[in-house]
């Protein structure tokens, strides 16, 4: 697996940085936000190092389709109903980890429009 060791995301996949893991198999590390906005607020994120959606390709997308494996399992697994997956990518979208990472948020009614956007 490619890891960046100035990445946090690397770091944590390769257990140098603790955290709660949620799921894991050959492509996929998915583990509890540490400042969660909803009751559920998971992160999955490929182990190889991908920075962004903005550099998903044709070469790298199947880790992608494994990540939206993982949370289906997650959900069902523990029974989660309804969920919302997030993807920030770039600044102005507020990606603050250079790591490609889709947030599961769920246990909440949750709003829709800009202003819930924050
Ligand atoms: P972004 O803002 O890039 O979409 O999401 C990054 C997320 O990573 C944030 O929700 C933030 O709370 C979370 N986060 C940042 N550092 C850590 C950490 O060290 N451990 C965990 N579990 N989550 C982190
Ligand atoms: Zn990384």
């Amino acid at each position: 697996m490619a890891l960046d060791k100035d990445c946090l995301f690397c770091r944590i996949i390769a257990g140098e940085i603790p955290s709660a893991k949620v799921y894991e198999d050959e492509y996929v590390y998915a583990f509890k936000d540490i400042e969660p906005i909803a009751p559920v607020h998971y992160l999955f994120v490929p182990k190889d190092h991908i920075c962004c959606a903005k550099k998903i390709t044709a070469e790298n997308s199947a880790a992608v389709a494994k990540i939206f494996e993982a949370i289906s399992k997650t959900a069902e697994a523990e029974n989660i109903e309804s969920f919302r997956v997030i993807n920030n990518c770039g600044e102005d979208a507020g990606q603050s980890v250079m790591h490609l990472h889709f947030h599961m948020v769920a246990g909440k009614k949750m709003g829709w429009g800009e202003q819930s956007l924050g």
